[in-house]
């Protein structure tokens, strides 16, 4: 592949290509990419900026990894892919048994697919078709707790949270499902039961019409980046198990050791009946996710009325994704990595502690490796995002947030880069704002 010369890319580019929730043409400022390495995009223009948000919290262990790379190049020297109806193989099966090792004991089986979205879209269908299994129709409905985030397709779309989600765009297309209040105690906060009185009364009232509760276990990522009580979850799990209604957990964000716990569900102590993961699953080195259930679940399907699960996604356990995320989870297990979470914990406490000082700030909060700082007003991207590449730094902030997920990888030297240019490009717009 020749390389177009950088102002024709960029004419290219806004004349022909969409990019993630934008406009067309794209008006917001874009950079070009020309490789990444460890921590660092380097640009076309051959700026080197440290990446923040481990692109779209991916790359827990950087860029360009070598071990990575090794095992893309020995899988694609045998097969890159092979369709999976009636077929299987090393790569698909050696990393469901790693998937069932990591999480917890009662989740077994493991169902592949290409994205997050999908993934969640397989354990809703999951939930429906156990119900349809077991004789009961009727439990087809979903509960979820509002300030959530799943994905965006038209199922993942009606458990989102429905402003955020805006769900009024797409009026009677979306499926209407129950929307508990979003908890309010965070996550060391101290824990009321008042908080999760809202999805008591939902759940008690619908449970003949609710197949499952679905929500983000301890963090609640895309849909706002807030951290709930450990003690909330637990509750969830016990009124679902009560009323039988099934849990879904969707760790694709928490999932593989971002929250301080290798699975966020293990903040509290608990396992639900269908997990999601995806996003980490590889390292970011290419699209993959996983839907797991417990055998409780799966073994109601050979008597249901299918006698199958109906779902089944042409590129299932790609070989290529399926090896690379094996040697990624191989990788993440021969290190210290909760240390590691831990010390950017703390570092990341330490250097955003001070952007409160800042009038236009309104909250700092950190878990795991994952630093967050909301703003009274929403970020313009048009200036933030420049100011923040020109300090080096590669952040995507939405709303009113400006916040980092960086790679697992990352030194301290240049952690103190992220946070520094989180506090320069807030301390530029109060200061406008005064
Ligand atoms: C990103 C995300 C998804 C969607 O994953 P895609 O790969 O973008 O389809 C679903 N749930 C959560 C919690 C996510 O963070």
């Amino acid at each position: 592949m020749n390389s177009l010369p950088l102002p024709e890319l960029m004419s290219a580019d806004r004349q022909h290509v969409w990019h993630p929730y934008a406009a067309m043409p794209n008006n917001l400022p874009m950079f070009a990419v020309k490789s990444a390495q460890g921590v660092y995009l380097e640009l076309e223009d051959g700026r080197q900026l440290v990446d923040g948000v481990s692109s779209w919290w991916t790359c827990i262990h950087g860029y360009n990894h070598p071990r990575l790379n090794q095992a893309a190049q020995e899988q694609m020297g045998k097969m890159a892919h092979v369709m999976f109806g009636g077929l299987t193989h090393q790569p698909a099966v050696q990393l469901a048994q790693k998937l069932v090792a990591m999480t917890p004991e009662p989740l077994q089986n493991v169902f592949f697919s290409d994205s997050g979205s999908v993934s969640v879209e397989v354990a809703m269908k999951l939930a429906v078709q156990y119900w349809h299994n077991r004789g009961e129709p009727k439990k087809h409905k979903f509960l979820t707790i509002r300030k959530g985030y799943h994905g965006d397709t038209f199922a993942t779309m009606s458990v989102c949270d429905p402003v955020g989600g805006m769900h009024h765009l797409f009026g009677d297309r979306l499926v209407p499902q129950f929307f508990a209040e979003a908890p309010q105690i965070p996550f060391q906060g101290s824990w009321d039961d008042s908080d999760i009185t809202s999805f008591e009364q939902l759940l008690i009232a619908h449970r003949d019409d609710i197949a499952a509760a679905i929500f983000e276990p301890i963090v609640q990522n895309a849909g706002g980046m807030r951290f709930y009580h450990p003690e909330y979850l637990r509750r969830a799990k016990q009124l679902c198990e009560e009323h039988g209604i099934l849990l879904i957990l969707d760790e694709i964000a928490t999932g593989f050791g971002r929250s301080g716990e290798l699975f966020a569900c293990e903040h509290a102590g608990i396992s639900p009946d269908i997990m999601c993961v995806g996003k980490a699953l590889t390292g970011g080195f290419m699209s993959l996710a996983a839907t797991l259930t417990t055998t409780h679940i799966s073994e109601t399907f050979a008597q249901g009325e299918a006698g199958v699960f109906m779902h089944g996604p042409t590129f299932m356990g790609n070989p290529l994704a399926c090896a690379v995320a094996l040697e990624n989870l191989t990788l993440l297990e021969s290190y210290d990595w909760q240390g590691t979470v831990k010390r950017i914990e703390a570092q990341l406490h330490r250097e955003l502690e001070p952007c409160r000082a800042l009038t236009a700030v309104k909250d700092v909060r950190v878990l795991g490796a994952i630093g967050v700082v909301e703003l009274h007003e929403p970020v313009d991207m048009a200036i933030v995002q420049p100011r923040l590449v020109e300090q080096g730094v590669w952040l995507r902030p939405f709303g009113k947030l400006l916040y980092t997920m960086p790679p697992y990888i990352i030194q301290s030297k240049e952690l103190s880069m992220i946070t520094d240019g989180i506090y320069q490009v807030i301390a530029s717009i109060s200061r406008t704002q005064e």
